[in-house]
């Protein structure tokens, strides 16, 4: 039986391509193909962007009142339906079921952001600013935008932005991942059945084709990316320059800093989570931590220890207890994170927990790599600067609080870190000195809640602003200040040429 070919969703309808083009969606667990995305041309690029072009005329003339009943009911639908969901992003991305669960739950939290968005979205008023004069703001969606995601959160990732987007009137086109496209198709049907009208929530499925076409046309108003940094270094100048909008949030190499008071359980068991939580496809992953000595013989003991215990497997479960990690996204993938546990090898490093060439009974064809713990990591080995993407913890050995601040301030980076410690004093200095955006104290993951914003510094994010929260309400909307006179014969000015001045 041939794979089916994965549609578009363009005018509240699937749009199966005629390209020609496709790409392969894997089942990672098993090595299968399940399935076919067409991949858009041109023609598809500019009838997806026709469609949310009309789909925004009628959007935004919708009152607030019937805006915010929509995106209530597209919650309500989203939050009695989201083990189905979570079963489409196990198949197509390998995460264990819990772990897409987790996912759908933390873009859940901004979709109920986005119902408050009437609070948000209020304008400002200022009465008798000079006499018989008032001024006031108004917040005006942009028009079209974009969103273009990574495949390592196919849910939640577009839902940092899309929730807000439409709340605040735009209509949105999502450009998924090819990897694992059938997540978006999915809520593009929720969001019909929510009541929104055709051509506000589109999917385009595609490669750089289609992020090109979108890039360029000067219907799309902004651009919100995340994904690895050299294309969002490409999104950031190309949508620049193109006029738009962009926020475009790159890769990652988070830190975990651990002073010698630091209670070494908890900070096990968290560097465990984060480091291999998600098999370490995730922007907000642990990949080193920096042991402030004596404690890193200990840690590595315990790591060690807990690393033994995980089961690895498809994460769909089926067989006796859920599995805690999953595969990697694809077999290049794997063959990449291989790559970076033999540089480190070949550059001094000791391998003390070896992935490489781990594979899972039954599932032999699956895109597997074992949970890698890398000991004496010289920081000058590209294993250690660049972004490894796969469950791949190292260790760095340093000597004092001040030289781990002082790695973690000079790598390309800056998306997420933690400090482990028991020392008020230190984890505010840390706070303060950290070139970092987002900072945990006793805490691996720092994803902020939905009403603070998500976003890096460095290389990890290239423009203004982050995502969700008040920067998220910010992106998505154009204020106009309006300065206004209902003359009143009592105090008409008469002729006066000079500049206005306020009086
Ligand atoms: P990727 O950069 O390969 O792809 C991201 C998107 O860009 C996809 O939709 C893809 O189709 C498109 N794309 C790929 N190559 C392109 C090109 N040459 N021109 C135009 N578009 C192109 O990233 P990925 O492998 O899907 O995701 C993993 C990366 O995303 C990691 O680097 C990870 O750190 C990063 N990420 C960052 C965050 C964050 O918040 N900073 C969150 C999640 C993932």
């Amino acid at each position: 039986m041939s794979a089916p070919l994965l549609p578009h969703w363009i005018d509240g309808a699937e749009r199966p391509s005629r390209s020609g083009r496709t790409s392969p969606v894997f089942n990672p667990a098993t090595g299968a193909i399940s399935a076919q995305v067409g991949l858009a041309d041109e023609p598809e690029i500019a009838e997806a962007i026709t469609s949310a072009e009309r789909g925004f005329k009628i959007w935004s003339e919708f009152s607030i009142a019937r805006r915010q009943s929509v995106v209530f009911a597209f919650r309500e639908l989203l939050n009695a339906r989201k083990q189905e969901l979570a079963q489409i992003v196990t198949a197509e991305h390998g995460k264990v079921l819990a772990d897409a669960l987790g996912e759908i739950l933390r873009g859940q939290e901004v979709v109920e952001l986005a119902t408050g968005f009437p609070q948000l979205l209020k304008g400002g008023y200022s009465e008798n600013v000079s006499t018989g004069i008032d001024v006031y703001t108004l917040r005006q969606p942009l028009g079209v935008v974009a969103v273009i995601s990574p495949f390592n959160f196919p849910v939640m990732v577009p839902m940092w932005f899309y929730p807000i987007a439409i709340a605040a009137g735009n209509a949105v086109i999502v450009k998924p991942s090819e990897k694992d496209p059938s997540a978006s198709l999915w809520v593009a049907k929720l969001w019909k059945e929510a009541g929104l009208p055709d051509g506000v929530f589109t999917v385009l499925q595609g490669d750089k084709v289609a992020v090109d076409g979108l890039l360029t046309d000067p219907v799309v108003q902004s651009v919100s990316f995340v994904g690895s940094t050299p294309i969002a270094h490409y999104i950031y100048e190309t949508a620049a320059r193109h006029g738009k909008r962009v926020q475009a949030l790159g890769g990652a190499k988070n830190h975990m800093l651990v002073l010698p008071d630091a209670d070494l359980d908890l900070v096990a068991d968290q560097a465990v989570n984060a480091g291999y939580g998600a098999a370490g496809e995730r922007c907000m992953a642990i990949s080193v931590v920096l042991a402030v000595e004596p404690v890193a013989d200990d840690l590595i003991v315990k790591i060690t220890d807990r690393i033994a215990k995980l089961r690895i497997g498809n994460g769909a479960g089926g067989a006796g207890r859920e599995p805690d990690m999953g595969p990697l996204i694809s077999g290049d993938h794997r063959d990449k994170v291989s790559s970076y546990v033999d540089i480190a090898e070949a550059d001094g490093a000791r391998i003390v927990v070896d992935g490489r060439g781990f594979t899972v009974d039954g599932h032999e064809d699956g895109f597997w790599f074992g949970p890698t713990l890398i000991d004496a990591i010289p920081v000058e080995s590209r294993a250690y600067r660049e972004e490894i993407f796969g469950p791949v913890l190292e260790i760095v050995r340093v000597t004092s609080f001040q030289e781990g601040l002082d790695l973690i301030n000079s790598g390309a980076f800056g998306n997420g870190t933690a400090i482990f410690t028991n020392d008020g004093g230190a984890a505010r200095r840390f706070q303060r000195e950290v070139q970092v955006g987002m900072i945990g104290i006793n805490v691996p993951i720092p994803v902020p809640v939905a009403y603070h914003s998500f976003g890096g510094w460095k290389a990890s994010l290239f423009g203004d602003a982050k995502a969700y929260g008040s920067q998220g309400f910010d992106f998505f909307t154009r204020e106009k200040a309006i300065t206004s006179r209902w003359l009143d014969p009592a105090t008409h000015g008469g002729i006066n040429l000079g500049f206005p001045q306020n009086n």
